[in-house]
Order: C-alpha cells, then sequence, then structure tokens
C-alpha cells in the first residue's frame, strides 16, 4: 500500500489507538486475607499491567494482617496486648497512627466505637459458639475504656491505664487496608477500580463512563438488595449483625459489641456508612451500629462529609438527611 507521510502517521496513530483499546480491560482478582473475602477490580490498559496492581494490593493485605491480627502471637498488636498494661510499648509508626485514627472515632461515638472493647470481646468465639458468662463479663468491662489508653507521640509509645486492658483493631482495620489498596493501585497508574474486604469498600473513579452500583443487601436474606447507590470515588462501609454470629436461646450473639455491656449491640441488623475515607466508614459503621437508629442519625447527620442508611431490627431504613 501506498501512503504519504502524513497518511502514514494517522493510519499507525489510528493502529496503535486501536490495539491499546482492544486490550485495555477490566480484570478483577479474588482471594481470603484476614478472616474475609477480598475483591479487587481494575480498568487496565493491558493485562499485565493490571494484575500486576491486583498483586501488589493482596500483597499489601498481607502485610496489614501480619501486622494487626490479634490471632498472630508475634503480630505488633499482640505484642502490646500482652505488654501495655504492665509498661509502655513502643510500636511502629503506622499502627501507632491506626490506634489514634480508632481513638477520633471513639470521640467522635462518645465512645460506641472503643478499639478496648476487645478486653470483653476476646472472651467470645464466634466459630466455636463460646461466650462468656455475667460474672466474667462484668470484671472484662471494667477494663473497657478509650480514655485509658495512652499514646506518646514523641516515642510513639503506647501504655494501657487499666489491668486486662486488650486492643482490636477488627473495626477499622479492613477500612485502612482497602484504602492503602486505592493507594497503590492509583501508583500503578489505575484510574478505575474498586477494592473491598468484606463489608468494606474503596471506589476509584467511575465504572467508564457511569457510576458504580453499590447494593446493601437484605440482612435477614444474603440473595436480596435493599437499597442501590451509583458512587463515584467513593468508600462505602457496612457493618451488620449476620457478619460472625451464632444463636443459643433465641439469642443472636454476634460480633459487635456495647463497650458498656460486653454484650452485642442489639437494636438494628446492619449500617452502611457512605463517606471519602474508608478508615472512617469502617470505624464508623460499627460505632453507629452500637449507637443505634436515633443516637446513630445524629451523629452522621452532623458530619457534613459522611451519609449512612441503617436497617432496624423490622427490616426498615432509615437514611440521613443527606443520602438521597
Ligand atoms: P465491622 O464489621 O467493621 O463492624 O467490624 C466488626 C469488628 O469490629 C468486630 O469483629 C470486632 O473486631 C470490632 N468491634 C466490635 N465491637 C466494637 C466496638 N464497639 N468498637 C470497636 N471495634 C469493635
Ligand atoms: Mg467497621
Amino acid at each position: 500500500m501506498r501512503c504519504t507521510v502524513f497518511s502514514c502517521l494517522l493510519l499507525a496513530a489510528a493502529l496503535t489507538f486501536l490495539s491499546v483499546a482492544a486490550r485495555a480491560e477490566w480484570i478483577t482478582g479474588d482471594e481470603a486475607i484476614m478472616g474475609t473475602a477480598i475483591r479487587v477490580e481494575v480498568w487496565a490498559e493491558d493485562r499485565a499491567t493490571g494484575e500486576e496492581a491486583i498483586a501488589a494490593v493482596m500483597a499489601e493485605m498481607h502485610r496489614i494482617d501480619r501486622l494487626m491480627s490479634t490471632y498472630k502471637p508475634d503480630s505488633e498488636i499482640s505484642g502490646i496486648n500482652a505488654r501495655a498494661s504492665e509498661e509502655q510499648v513502643v510500636i511502629g509508626r503506622e499502627l501507632f497512627d491506626l490506634v489514634a485514627r480508632g481513638l477520633q472515632v471513639s470521640e467522635l461515638s462518645g465512645g460506641a466505637f472503643d478499639i478496648s472493647y476487645a478486653s470483653a470481646g476476646h472472651l467470645y468465639d464466634f466459630r466455636a459458639e463460646v461466650r462468656p458468662d455475667q460474672a466474667q463479663l462484668e470484671q472484662a468491662v471494667e477494663a473497657i475504656d478509650y480514655r485509658m489508653i495512652v499514646l506518646d507521640d514523641e516515642t510513639l509509645g503506647i501504655r494501657f491505664l487499666r489491668p486486662g486492658m486488650r486492643i482490636d483493631l477488627g473495626g477499622i482495620a479492613k477500612g485502612y487496608a482497602v484504602e492503602q489498596g486505592a493507594m497503590i493501585l492509583r501508583e500503578h497508574g489505575i484510574a478505575h477500580g474498586l477494592v473491598s474486604a468484606g463489608g468494606d469498600t474503596r471506589i476509584l473513579g467511575d465504572r467508564r463512563g457511569k457510576p458504580w452500583m453499590v447494593g446493601i443487601r437484605n440482612p435477614r436474606n444474603r440473595t436480596e438488595v435493599v437499597a442501590r447507590m451509583p458512587l463515584v470515588d467513593e468508600a462505602i462501609s457496612t457493618s451488620g449483625d449476620y457478619e460472625r454470629y451464632f444463636e443459643a436461646d433465641g439469642v443472636r450473639y454476634h460480633h459487635i459489641i456495647s463497650p458498656s455491656t460486653g454484650k452485642s449491640a442489639g437494636d438494628v441488623f446492619s449500617v452502611t456508612i457512605i463517606g471519602p475515607d474508608a478508615t472512617m466508614t469502617d470505624g464508623l459503621s460499627t460505632g453507629v451500629f452500637v449507637l443505634g437508629v436515633e443516637a446513630g442519625l445524629e451523629l452522621i447527620n452532623s458530619l457534613p462529609d459522611f451519609e449512612t442508611v441503617i436497617v432496624d431490627d423490622e427490616g426498615d431504613l432509615h437514611p440521613s438527611d443527606g443520602f438521597m
């Protein structure tokens, strides 16, 4: 074929565009990490770039799990729980900052979110259907109080002012992990994607010209959705009493614990929070779950960047003022 320099260049450019466009695609990855299902979806110019980005996100999830799992005796957090009631324990910047953010959510929620819930929380094993008796609970609850967790900015030290106190970051760690995952995707040049860990999702950009559609599941029927929301560049977290639980004598013992009683919080089925940062939406969804409908709506209505939908214990929906 004969062509002028100009038309040849045009043809080459068109072919390059077509080949890139043909190769760009949605790529997904799924793994079980941190005791939950991790899903990553990216729009990538080619498969290798997409797969590399997804692998980097999964590696980050494993790293965070090693740092924050209370089930691993050699994790940094297990070291804190073993010693911080006796002495100041110096920890890494990352864990220090996340504990500090946990304390911020405690302040915001008036103590409904409290990482020291674990002082009583560790007495439950939802898989083995183990729960503490009343005497054990009463003693353990004495140790729950986020104001008794002291952080020292200069030394990065943490100290518990109560004997028997323990912390667990399970109420914000997954949100933090998906936020980190989104940052890694951006570093890999990904502009449209999603990272989710169980009930916590971070959305990057839109779904190429349209919003992502995210559903809130019916807390009593996993195949049904009670609401669908179009989202762009947002974080969304749902806390539900169906995630980890067992039933005994007609009572549902689930994993969201009221810091004042050490028992499973009772008034709602699920809480969904939408906002600009997944660490916050995660912490707030757990905190609002403990607060219940009235106090929970009041809190979220006072935070301009966050919205909520609460499903109460009759299955009725309660959106925050700005939700629509
Ligand atoms: P989520 O699914 O985000 O609501 O997180 C539930 C997890 O948060 C539980 O499995 C616990 O690890 C932790 N948790 C439970 N109750 C509380 C609470 N009152 N404050 C902070 N974290 C909690
Ligand atoms: Mg949470």
